[in-house]
């Protein structure tokens, strides 16, 4: 067997009147993401650590932000679309793990419904997808609250 890792990151600014999407939830915020798609910060970076895990390239280049078809697509459709690519190379998913960067609001109350979504989406358990969140002590952009930024790792094997 062929144990693989991956890693992730993205960033989204945030803009006031926006949706804000994070781990397939929507959240309560007076901000939301600004992107081609929903914005999903932290599905962007999970599905760059699965395609990278797989040395599949990265989320730009399966789903390109000049392409129409992906202009405000749920990013739920995104992760499933990768975990196809994943499985059409054998590969099957172990775990991953995450962290979310954000000043403000707190995420605590949303994990285990991110990790509910995320795990079905994936085809795994909810404790095979870790979500973590953190602020930044105010410094930097996630500090001020001018972006949000995500950390993901993941395993996959063949
Ligand atoms: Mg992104």
């Amino acid at each position: 067997m062929k144990i693989r890792t991956g890693i992730g990151f993205d960033v989204h600014r945030l803009a006031e009147g926006l949706e804000l999407w994070i781990g397939g939830i929507r959240i309560e915020h007076e901000k939301g993401s600004v992107a081609h798609s929903d914005g999903d910060v932290l599905i962007h970076a999970i599905c760059d650590a699965l395609l990278g895990a797989a040395a599949l390239r990265d989320i730009g280049y399966h789903f390109p932000d000049t392409s129409g078809e992906y202009r405000g697509i749920d990013s739920k459709i995104l992760l499933r679309k990768t975990a196809d690519l994943l499985q059409a190379e054998g590969y099957t998913l172990g775990n991953v793990d995450s962290v979310v960067c954000m000043q403000r609001p707190k995420l605590k109350e949303y994990i285990p419904a991110m990790q509910q979504c995320l795990s079905e989406i994936l085809g795994l358990a909810p404790g095979d997808v870790s979500v973590k969140a953190t602020t930044t002590e105010t410094l930097g952009f996630e500090g001020r609250e001018e972006g949000v930024s995500a950390y993901a790792t993941a395993l996959i094997y063949r």
